[in-house]
Order: C-alpha cells, then structure tokens, then sequence
C-alpha cells in the first residue's frame, strides 16, 4: 500500500505511521494515488466535518477504518468552530480558517488525530516498547505535536526548534509544556539544521523505536486533505459553485506538506483548478517551480513568517514520485545531488505533470505587511504574516495568464496573535514590550480577543531550558 519513494520496500498504512519514515531515507508515498478511480469525490459534498474525515481518511489509511469514526470524534472536542475550518470572504475571495485548534495553527488539524493513529497502530501491530516522537519544528508543529503527545501512554516525545528562529509565542507556547513523556530542545542552528539532525537520528541503529510528527509522516498529511474538501463544500453551500467547477487553492509553503495534502485531495477526485504555492523571501520552491531547478544554494532568511523559513522542503520527494508515476530511481538520484550538490533540475514529463497543477509565487516583507494593512482595513479581518504572504501570492497570480477566473481559497494558517509584533507592526501600532504585551495590544488596536490558548501561557513558567549544537542533535534524540 504504502512504498518508499527512493526504492521498493514497501509497509502497511500502519507500519508507515508508526515507522515516519522509510529504512532507506526516503518518505512513504501511496502510490495507489498516482490513479485514483474508485474514490466517489461528489458524493463529499455537503458533509459535516467529522463525516468528510472519517470517509476521506478511511479511503488513504484503510487500516485505520474500523476506528475512524472515534478518532474524527476528537474535532468536534478539540476545535472552537462549530465547521472546524471554516471558510470566510474576504472581498472576492475566501480564507479557509485552520487556526480554530487548541494550538491556534494549521497543524492541529493533524496532530489532533496523529497520536490516535499512533497509538491504535501499536496495537495492531503488537508493539510494547515506547513510540518516540522525534520534530523538527518551524515553530508551530512543534507546539501542535506537544498539545497532542503529551501523557500519551506508550510514547514519548522530543521536539527541536531553532534557537532564536521562532516568535516569542511560539517559544512561549512550546517551553511552558507539562508532561512526563516530553522533552523540548532549543538548537543554535535553523530549522533545516534541525530536519537534517532528525533525519539523521532516524537512519541510527537504536533499540528506541523512533516516529515522526513531521510532515514527513504520512499520517500528518493525510488529516490535511479533508479542509479541501471542506473548502469546496463550503463554496457549494453558499452558491457560489456547483460540483465539478474548479477552485484554485493558495497555499503559504515550507515543507510542502500541506500544498501537497492539496495534491492529494486532487487525485481523489476533486476538481482542484491550480494549487499555489506562496513562498516568503526564502524562495526556493516558488523557483522551483518556475524553472525546475531546486537550488538551496542561498542565503537563509529570518522572515515575519518563520513557519516558512525553510530551504529543503521534505515533501516535495513525495511530489517528485507522484509526477514521475513512482520512479524511485529517479527520486533517489534527485535527493541524492540535492545532499552532495545543494541542487538537481528536474526536466522532462515529471516537470510537466508539476507545471501543469503548481503555479508559484514569494512575497518579500514588505509585501507581506503591506497585505495584512490592507486586508486590515478594506475587509475589517486581521490575518496573521504567513496568510498575508498566501494573500500577496494570490494577488499577483490573479493578474497572471495562469489564472483561469476561479474561485480562490487562501488557506489560512495561523492566528495572527502568534506573531504580534509583525502584525502590529503592519499596522501601524506600537511594537515595544514582550509577545504578551503586544498581543493585548493588539487586541485593544483591533477589537479582536486574543485566543484563551495563548493568553494563558502568560502565568507559565517555562520548564524546558536546554540549548544544543547541531552536532549534538542524534545523541540527545537517542538518549
Ligand atoms: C507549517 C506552517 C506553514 C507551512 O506549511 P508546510 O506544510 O510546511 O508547507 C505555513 N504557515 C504556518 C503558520 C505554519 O505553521
């Protein structure tokens, strides 16, 4: 079912989400996606949330399908929007809200139902040992995986995230965790140093039996396809399509994990017009997918959206397999000059297949403030620094020859009050003071309650204080 995208060694859905990764180096991909015909897209529509997950998820984690309906039970507990996502206009276009979660980002959509996963998978599969959870975090995954895996029975978790490279809220939010299964690590590097001391804990022989909350992991994206479902839904219910029109999809981008969770949904059948992948300053993929040469061979940027600085994207091997109808090989020569070179071009008909569904784009700084101001005060509604960067994008490929006229959906990643200096910064208010202090005023500013989640963490104490090299990533992860 599920195969490594460099070679043939294959896994069961179960055996790919406990494992994360493949033995090889490569990701697990299932290559039944390459041709879906069996998958009944229309018959989504106008389903509650919890019923468009359990049928979508039961479809791509079959093994998983007796108890799906109890694991899709955890949304409607977990999430503050009676729609879960929901989707809001803002002037001709549309935000798909993902922020509604206990951490107040996207990645809560997954990593609200990943330990489920993890934990029925050791069962099925008979295991008594602890699953530890190794992550890499932007800054949000981080959190998310945290909320998630905390007191887990039969796990551990361990996340890394750049030092000095996430929002203070972030840092906040992750440093203040309780738990006695978790450990969290500051490392002075960047968050592509962190995924590459990850990567390399999970190639060591170790008796731990190691799992990932990354995106890497396939039961991270497979939760992430449903909001485009949702999405479409939502824009049948209100008139504005009906079944089988396109919609274009604008995604802000790191890893590529949550466009490619866009792919995906394509591939089960939903008319998905063009997937646009927003970069910030840290272009890599957005030239990619212009030129077809991926040259990580640049300066890494700190930008207002840290989420996004990121420089070797994972997934995109997941995308390179898909558009090369699963020629390993191929993957595994790419990855292969991608680690000794810092760059591959990819030519031929796997580009095709890409250019045909990707269009991209990158917003600079400047750009990305200058959306939130104006989103700010035409439309009234306040978008954190990663969906402006998604909005800027959009705004440009509208007047491109790229755009059909469709619908289009900007997935809206986070709340702006993880990032309360930027945003407030954006619009014109006073930055001084700490995170907290900034989000109330921005608050006061705008009008709109900072989420309960992060104005709680004021009166936490922060009880995770290591700080590593990058060297010292696989010791810590195997210790
Ligand atoms: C993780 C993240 C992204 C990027 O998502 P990928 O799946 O890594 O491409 C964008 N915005 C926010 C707020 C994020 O946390």
């Amino acid at each position: 079912m599920y195969r490594s995208t460099r070679s043939g060694i294959s896994a069961s859905d179960t055996g790919a989400v406990l494992k994360g990764i493949a033995p090889d180096g490569g990701l697990f991909a299932d290559d039944g996606l390459i041709d879906v015909t069996d998958f009944d897209a229309k018959g989504c529509i106008g389903l509650p949330y919890e019923k468009l997950a359990e049928k979508i998820m039961s479809r791509l984690l079959p093994g998983f399908a007796g108890e799906m309906a109890d694991i899709v039970s955890v949304y409607g507990k977990k999430f503050s929007a009676e729609k879960i996502t929901p989707l809001v206009r803002v002037g001709d276009d549309y935000a798909l809200e993902l922020f509604h979660g206990p951490t107040s980002a996207f990645k809560d959509v997954a990593l609200s139902v990943l330990p489920l996963f993890i934990t029925e998978a050791r069962k099925k599969e008979g295991i008594d040992e602890n699953i530890s959870i190794l992550t890499a975090t932007s800054g949000d995954t981080g959190k998310a995986a945290l909320e998630g895996f905390h007191d887990v029975p039969g796990t551990d978790i361990t996340v890394f995230f750049p030092d000095g490279g996430v929002s203070d809220m972030q840092k906040a939010q992750m440093v203040t965790q309780s738990g006695a299964n978790v450990r969290v690590c500051a490392v002075r590097g960047n968050f592509d140093d962190c995924q590459r001391g990850v990567k390399e804990a999970f190639a060591q022989k170790t008796a731990k039996r190691l799992s990932s909350a990354n995106s890497i992991n396939i039961g991270r994206l497979v939760p992430q396809a449903v909001y485009y479902f949702s999405a479409y839904s939502q824009l049948c219910e209100e008139g504005r399509i009906t079944f089988g029109d396109k919609v274009d999809f604008i995604v802000p981008t790191g890893n590529f994990g949550d466009i490619l969770a866009g792919y995906i949904a394509r591939q089960l059948g939903l008319p998905v017009g063009r997937l646009v992948c927003a970069s910030n300053s840290n272009n890599v993929l957005a030239d990619f997918l212009r030129t077809g040469v991926y040259d990580k061979r640049r300066p890494f940027l700190k930008t207002v959206s840290p989420s996004m600085d990121i420089l070797v994207s994972s997934n995109l091997e997941r995308m390179l397999f898909y558009a090369s109808a699963g020629d390993g090989e191929l993957v595994a020569r790419l990855m292969r000059e991608l680690g000794e070179n810092g760059v591959y071009a990819l030519e031929g008909k796997p580009l095709e297949v890409i250019r045909s569904v990707f269009s991209a784009g990158y917003a600079t700084e400047e750009d990305t403030a200058d959306a939130i101001a104006r989103i700010w005060r035409s439309y009234g509604k306040l978008f954190d620094t990663h969906t402006a960067v998604a909005f800027s994008v959009m705004e440009k490929y509208k007047k491109s020859r790229e755009y059909s006229g469709a619908p289009c959906v900007v997935l809206s990643t986070a709340s702006p009050f993880k990032f309360p200096h930027a945003v407030l910064g954006a619009i014109g208010g006073n930055t001084e003071g700490d995170g907290f202090t900034l989000a109330d005023e921005l608050s006061r500013v705008t009008g709109v309650p900072v989420p309960a989640n992060l104005a709680g963490l004021r009166d936490r104490k922060a009880i995770h204080t290591d700080v590593i090299d990058v060297s010292e990533i696989v010791a810590y992860s195997l210790k």
